[in-house]
């Protein structure tokens, strides 16, 4: 995996530095700073008018920001980017931006739910139409192409239910239709999963997850050809949810980490993930990188590890749910995801607790399903924590 100047992966996400001021430091600078001054009156015109290049203000650009987009971009293989305040900044950002009134798009069922919302109830206010599909009919998505359909939206792996979607096979439909092809890359990373190497235009990040790790700031990405992202970057300086220059900082140093953080992440999943399996309790266990996972072969086609998500349903479906959480000692009850310290969620009763019984079938969450977000702490005290909690919760 080496960039087109040669270098690893690795070697980018510590080496890619942009910002550097007259005193020479070693490590990044953070310019925490609204506006940026101007030699002179002529200056300040031309800057305005846009004949010369530069900072302004930060809400268009700020060097800490553009740092962090620069080594995403190069981590992921993209041309350009923009960076964001949240992860739901970067969806919304694109789908506004990308879209106009009258067109129609082809989403997935299995998003993030507040994805899902923009979806069904923002972007229909200015008569933008939807398809959702299952994303386990991927035949069926040619059906719900229209004449002025622009885009298809996917998430791979899926939240909560970690289903993957054939990047290779979403690339051809939009190819052979003309529509631009969005993927959500939060799950993975660009450590394990490059959707633009498959096709993808559009990569998008919710930045507060893996790309920060630590649970700390929020921000967001969005990542593509000059064509498109001059199209986000204008809605973004006009509309303003734009990246606090702090927050990039944080996330450009956390970029630093982000493999050896997701090999960890990876190798603790796979092994709770074995445990789960083996355990009588545990109904079904979802892992990309079990070989018993249905889409296993799609997942070692795609990705270069599982990630650090595992979900499974205990015997005694929604009730034993609940009984399992509150028997946890270590483990937080947390709604993010993506964090050293491991999480655990019960879709059915938090995130996706509006959903009726027959959403809920369709999303592929089930009523007793658990999601593991697995942290970096020693893998036996993560498991006998589980494990006391499974058998506190039989009784
Ligand atoms: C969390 C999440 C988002 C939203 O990101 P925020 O930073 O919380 O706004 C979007 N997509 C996915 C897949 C997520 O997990």
């Amino acid at each position: 995996m080496k960039s087109k100047n040669n270098q690893h992966f690795e070697t980018i996400a510590i080496r890619t530095q942009t910002a550097r001021s007259q005193f020479g430091e070693h490590a990044a600078p953070l310019y925490l700073t609204s506006s940026f001054v101007f030699r002179d009156a002529q200056h300040g015109s031309a800057m305005f008018a846009g004949e010369e290049e530069g900072y302004l203000y930060s809400r268009f650009s700020n060097p800490t920001c553009d740092e962090f987009v620069k080594k995403l971009c190069l981590m992921e293989g993209a041309e350009t980017g923009i960076s964001t305040a949240t992860g739901m900044a970067a969806v919304f950002v694109t789908l506004a931006s990308l879209l106009q009134q009258g067109d129609h798009f082809i989403a997935s069922r299995s998003l993030f739910g507040n994805s899902l919302h923009i979806i069904t109830n923002i972007l229909p206010k200015w008569g933008i139409e939807y398809t959702l599909v299952d994303i386990s009919e991927q035949e069926e998505w040619k059906k719900a192409v229209k004449p002025n359909t622009r885009l298809l939206f996917i998430e791979t792996p899926s939240n909560p239910g970690l289903d993957l979607i054939d990047l290779e096979k979403a690339t051809d439909l939009c190819k052979s239709n003309g529509l631009l092809f969005c993927v959500d890359n939060c799950f993975a990373t660009p450590y394990l999963q490059k959707p633009i190497e498959f096709g993808a235009d559009i990569v998008i990040h919710s930045a507060t997850k893996y790309l920060d790790g630590q649970g700390r700031v929020m921000g967001g990405a969005v990542l593509g050809e000059e064509k498109w992202i001059s199209k986000a970057y204008e809605f973004l300086r006009r509309t303003g949810p734009s990246l606090s220059p702090f927050n990039a900082w944080v996330l450009s140093k956390s970029l630093e980490t982000l493999a050896v953080r997701m090999d960890k992440h990876s190798e603790n999943a796979l092994k709770l993930a074995e445990y789960l399996e083996s355990h009588e309790e545990v109904d079904v266990v979802k892992y990309p990188f079990l070989p018993a996972f249905p889409q296993y072969e799609l997942a070692k086609k795609q990705m270069k590890q599982g990630g650090g998500l595992v979900s499974c349903d205990f015997k005694g479906g929604r009730e034993r749910g609940m009984k399992f959480l509150d028997a946890l000692q270590m483990i937080s009850l947390t709604a993010n995801l993506g964090d050293t310290r491991t999480i655990a969620t019960h879709p059915a009763s938090t995130t996706h607790s509006k959903l009726t019984d027959a959403e809920l079938a369709k999303a592929g969450i089930t009523k007793g399903l658990i999601r593991f977000s697995v942290g970096l702490e020693h893998i036996d005290d993560i498991i006998s924590d589980i494990d006391q909690a499974i058998n506190a919760s039989k009784k």
